[in-house]
């Protein structure tokens, strides 16, 4: 990739795409184009030197649009959120489906150089992740296919749609399986949040409150391993930029149980909390971790970030969001720059 390349990011209002778009252009890069279906002053991040554009990918001609002119497109977008809301939403979940198919044509073309989509460690067999000391998950694990009823169908559905985009019509796809991402600026209410900031929400509204309780959802012993952001952004850049084209895991391999997460918020936090479990609550599978020997060898790349510092980070940040405080830096400062923003 060449930094004057018009690089396309879909779902960059979102968590990840809007880190994704600061980083591209902190990179040097200077043709970005920032496309999500959400209302500008709604989106995370603003970036004022990237082209932004609100549109609705589900739709082909909006997906003609966006790509005319674009070399690469990492292709985020999708209609998703954490247990609570995948296992109440899977149709909507699935109907992300047409975001990709349509995205898929229209990158076919134009002509696009490479084309990148985010996939999801939900793809993998259910059958696989009932244990919490699960083994952890190897690429060739998502077959015989038992992935997350919804939201991994689709995943695993749009990742052979890139396999056979590639094999017959020669569109460069690379796919990439995201294992639990985390860090400021994403959801961290509202229903589609995730665990580390779902936890770190209830902590500081604790804390806030003087109310020292805690709901937690199922028996607190189901284990995930937990990715932070920057190393997220530097391995979805690296496999872009490498020859690789077949699904890869983007994740950290250290498993840690739901409980070992509230403990470090709760260090962070300075406070012991009494814990409620909520044992009907989503939970999704009981263990699940991310194998990284391929990326190893593929790629070089090794997670950096310890959780206990990736978690001060974000607890930071949304404590700062919950407190009605503005400390992260101006560039990053969302809503507030929608104006400066070329949005059209
Ligand atoms: P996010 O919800 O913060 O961002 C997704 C963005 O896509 C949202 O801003 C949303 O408005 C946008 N979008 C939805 N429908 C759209 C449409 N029709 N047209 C245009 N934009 C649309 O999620 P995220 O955490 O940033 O995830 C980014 C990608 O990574 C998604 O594809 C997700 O499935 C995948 N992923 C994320 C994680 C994680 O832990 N965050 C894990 C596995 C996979």
């Amino acid at each position: 990739m060449k930094s004057s390349d018009v690089v396309l990011v879909t779902g960059a209002g979102g968590f990840i795409g809007g880190h994704l778009v600061s980083h591209l252009l902190s990179r040097g890069f200077t043709r970005v184009v920032a496309v999500d279906c959400k209302e500008i002053q709604d989106w995370y991040q603003i970036a004022p030197n990237a082209r932004t554009l609100q549109r609705d990918l589900r739709d082909r001609d909006a997906c003609l649009e966006v790509t005319e002119g674009v070399d690469h497109v990492f292709n985020l977008a999708a209609d998703m959120g954490g247990m609570g809301f995948i296992e109440t939403h899977k149709a909507e979940c699935m109907l992300s489906v047409l975001i990709n198919t349509h995205m898929l044509m229209a990158a076919r073309e134009h002509g696009v150089k490479r084309f990148l989509y985010t996939s999801s460690a939900c793809v993998y067999n259910g059958e696989k992740q009932v244990r919490p000391d699960v083994t952890a998950l190897r690429e060739e694990d998502a077959y015989p296919a038992m992935p997350e009823d919804g939201y991994g169908w689709e995943k695993l559905f749009s990742e052979r749609m890139c396999r056979h985009f590639t094999e017959d019509f020669g569109i460069p796809t690379r796919v990439v399986r995201y294992h639990n991402v985390y860090g400021p600026n994403g959801t961290y209410d509202g229903g589609r949040e995730k665990a580390p900031a779902a936890i770190c929400r209830k902590v500081i509204e604790a804390k806030l409150s003087g109310r020292h309780e805690i709901e937690i959802w199922g028996d607190g012993e189901q284990t995930r391993s937990f990715m932070y952001i920057d190393d997220c952004l530097k391995g979805t850049l690296a496999l872009m930029e490498s020859g690789f084209g077949e699904p890869i895991n983007l994740g950290s391999d250290q498993l840690v149980t739901i409980n070992q997460l509230v403990d470090m918020v709760e260090d962070i936090a300075g406070i012991k909390l009494k814990r409620r479990y909520k044992l009907d609550a989503p939970k999704g599978v009981r263990g699940r971790n991310s194998d990284n020997t391929l990326i190893k060898q593929v790629l070089g790349w090794a997670p950096d970030i310890r959780l206990e510092d990736g978690l001060a980070k974000t607890y930071a940040w949304i404590y700062d969001q919950m407190a009605g405080e503005r400390t992260f830096p101006l560039e990053l400062a969302p809503r507030a720059l929608a104006a400066t923003g070329t949005a059209d």
